[in-house]
């Protein structure tokens, strides 16, 4: 699949293409958010989930890892993988039922956890380019088997 690239000038823009893309989402689909802090990933997560049709508020579930909603069209689980220590972490909250269920997964900071990703995820990576302002962001979403992935980034 090629790849898709957006660019947003503001949280609102990014909103709404996390809307789109959670009108979209298929159960069982994985999202890999990959970007530094402060980029957009939970801006993005809270349009998806409005396009999935969940309606409370959503934040970074920084300190529980996982935050799941129940009242979409799917079930949203919703990891913040930043303070991940160990992957014993993520069996202990049950991480497979979600990876391998029938909701949609997204994921933020997926590099802390890269052993117990699954093969296919769509990555959604998020930059700043501060030459374009500081509102600008470039993502970039590929559909792809994480290993080609890192691969790509490391060379
Ligand atoms: P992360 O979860 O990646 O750490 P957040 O989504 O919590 O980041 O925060 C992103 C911050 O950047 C918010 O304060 C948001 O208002 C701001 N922002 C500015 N421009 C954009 C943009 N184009 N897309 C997303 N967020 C933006
Ligand atoms: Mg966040």
């Amino acid at each position: 699949m090629t790849d898709m690239i957006y660019e947003t000038e503001g949280p609102e823009e990014t909103r709404e293409l996390g809307r789109r893309l959670g009108e979209e989402a298929g159960a069982g689909t994985v999202y890999c958010l990959e970007g530094d802090l402060g980029v957009g990933k939970t801006v993005f997560t809270q349009g998806f989930a409005r396009g999935l049709g969940v309606q409370g508020p959503v934040n970074s579930p920084t300190f529980t890892i996982l935050q799941q909603y129940e009242d979409g069209r799917l079930p949203m689980y919703h990891f913040d993988a930043y303070r991940v220590g160990d992957v014993e972490e993520m069996e202990e909250i049950g991480y497979e039922d979600c990876f391998y269920g029938e909701g949609v997964c997204l994921i933020e900071w997926p590099s802390m956890i890269r052993e117990i990703l699954p093969e296919e995820a769509v990555w959604v990576l998020m930059e700043k380019n501060l030459e374009k302002g500081f509102d600008y962001r470039r993502i970039t979403i590929k559909n792809l088997r994480h290993e080609t992935w890192t691969e790509g980034r490391r060379s």
